[in-house]
């Protein structure tokens, strides 16, 4: 298959606990899209690294994990380009991770600044479960399982790629192999999309998400409701581009640059009311969003075929899991007979 001459292999994973949002988009899907021409890709719906925040909500994540399949078809991953996988369908992974669980310790878990961050938001404190608290070190099972060389991700992975690489070059030393690959991060130009409150990432679990499956009424509410500068009260006030979320987005996805420019000139002299401002972001928000719901329609209507995708994807990666483990073991000397 064409696909299988790329290289090298490209991966990243997201958890299926909602739909995909434009967050996810910037941060990393688009550049999956340009990926696939190019590399060999996989993608992994990461159903066990959901599970470590939503242990008690199974029914959700595993509902999920289709709702991200068509959201990723929807946008334009290419089934016949990149190979779309099951986290949990690959046993080899939960190995690796036990193993790698050695090369790492808690205070370094406990310092990984978005694993940190993540604690404080969801109020864990000190009941943090082991499992959540070592997610990273399943991410960097999940990513060197594959040889992954290259991981298009959002600007807040970039410290689970640092503990990535930190685990590969121990094990490599440890066990004196190269059967490991270091990871490079590739972080797109917007690294990081506000949310619709104008809270500085936009995350399904803060509540401040603008979905790829959003229908036209929801996304017109949410954009209107959007953050922009508190003290702009008057059209004819000068107002302020930096925090404002609209901006934001119009420079995210509004492919007209040279008008963004002077939109920004005359919002910042005063005379430019929020209101034209949001309406344009609607447009072009429903620009972007018009063929990926009417391909995300086509795909609901086919699930069977969507549903062997995601076998097919799991069957092509498991053998690779295998081929990865047999060498881990030898260089662990775990290779019994
Ligand atoms: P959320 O954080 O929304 O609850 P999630 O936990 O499923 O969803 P993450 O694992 O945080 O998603 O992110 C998946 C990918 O999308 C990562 O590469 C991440 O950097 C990227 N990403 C998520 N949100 C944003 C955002 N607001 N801006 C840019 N990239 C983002
Ligand atoms: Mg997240």
């Amino acid at each position: 298959m064409e696909k299988n001459l790329k290289q090298p292999v490209a991966l990243t994973g997201d958890r299926p606990t909602g739909p995909l949002h434009l967050g996810h988009y910037v941060g990393s899907l688009e550049n999956r899209v340009r990926l696939q021409e190019t590399h060999k890709q996989y993608i992994m719906i990461a159903d066990v690294q959901a599970l470590t925040d939503n242990y008690e909500h199974p029914e959700k994540v595993r509902e999920n994990v289709l709702q991200v399949t068509y959201d990723y078809l929807a946008v334009g991953i290419d089934p016949t380009k990149s190979t779309i996988f099951i986290q949990s369908m690959i046993p080899e992974i939960a190995e690796l991770t036990i193993f790698y669980l050695n090369l790492v310790t808690v205070n370094r878990l406990r310092r990984n600044p978005t694993v940190k961050a993540e604690i404080q938001q969801k109020g864990y404190e000190e009941n943090v479960t082991a499992g959540f608290l070592c997610y990273p070190v399943s991410q960097a099972a999940d990513i060197t399982f594959i040889k992954a060389q290259i991981v298009p991700v959002g600007e807040d992975q970039l410290p689970m790629i640092e503990q990535t690489n930190e685990i590969v070059r121990a094990f490599n030393r440890i066990y004196n192999t190269n059967v490991l690959v270091e990871a490079t991060a590739l972080v797109p130009p917007i690294a990081r999309l506000p949310g619709t409150d104008g809270q500085a990432k936009m995350g399904k679990s803060l509540g401040n998400a603008l979905y790829l499956s959003d229908p036209s009424d929801v996304v017109a509410k949410k954009v209107m409701g959007m953050y922009t500068d508190p003290l702009h009260l008057k059209v004819t006030d000068p107002g302020r581009i930096e925090g404002n979320t609209v901006f934001a987005y119009l420079d995210a996805f509004d492919p007209r640059r040279d008008e963004v420019a002077e939109l920004k000139e005359q919002y910042q002299r005063g005379g430019l009311g929020d209101v034209v401002l949001k309406k344009r972001l609607i447009d072009v928000l429903e620009a972007f969003l018009t063929p990926i719901r009417q391909r995300r329609a086509e795909y609901e209507k086919n699930k069977d075929y969507v549903v062997g995708v995601l076998k097919e994807g799991v069957d092509v990666t498991r053998a690779i899991a295998r081929e990865t483990m047999a060498q881990v073991k030898q260089a662990m000397k775990l290779d019994y007979f």
